[in-house]
């Protein structure tokens, strides 16, 4: 969805994590952490600690998809840059709490032990894999074949 200047304004915050997916070159996969909001956009900083500047310019197409968190930056006909943001962990099955950062279900939450996966922001529940003794996936395929039931 094609968002406005002043909503892409208030789309990130300082302390904001997230990861540019795609720039000018093509694909990368590079965490930027949202330093500083400014009237142009964003500054943020890369893992080297380097001033990465997000500047919208006129003319310029943001667009947001707030079920993935993807935000793309459209210059001309050329995708300048497209960022995923870190999805929020959260439960829809308890009022769960974060307790120094680490996601806490209720007692008797049902996704209570299962993974949390930022690709489809879903819980997925966990099985013992009776072979390799490893947690794996509910319906994946670990050793063998073995669904994990
Ligand atoms: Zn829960
Ligand atoms: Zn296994």
């Amino acid at each position: 969805m094609k968002i406005s200047k002043a909503k892409f304004l208030k789309l990130l915050q300082v302390g904001d994590k997230l990861t540019l997916t795609h720039c000018l070159l093509g694909a990368c996969n590079s965490p930027r952490e949202v330093a500083e909001v400014k009237s142009y956009g964003y500054v943020m900083l890369t893992p080297e600690g380097k001033h990465s500047h997000l500047r919208l310019d006129t003319g310029d197409v943001v667009d947001y998809q707030e079920a993935t968190g993807v935000i793309t930056i459209i210059k001309g006909d050329k995708i300048a840059a497209r960022y995923k943001t870190v999805d929020a962990i959260s439960c829809n099955q308890c009022a769960m709490l974060s307790i120094n950062g680490l996601a806490c279900h209720e007692t008797g939450c049902p996704n209570m032990g299962a993974r949390w996966d930022h690709e489809t922001s879903n819980w997925i529940r966990q099985v013992k894999c009776d072979i390799c003794g490893y947690d794996v996936d509910y319906f994946s395929v670990c050793c063998m074949g073995n669904d994990g039931e």
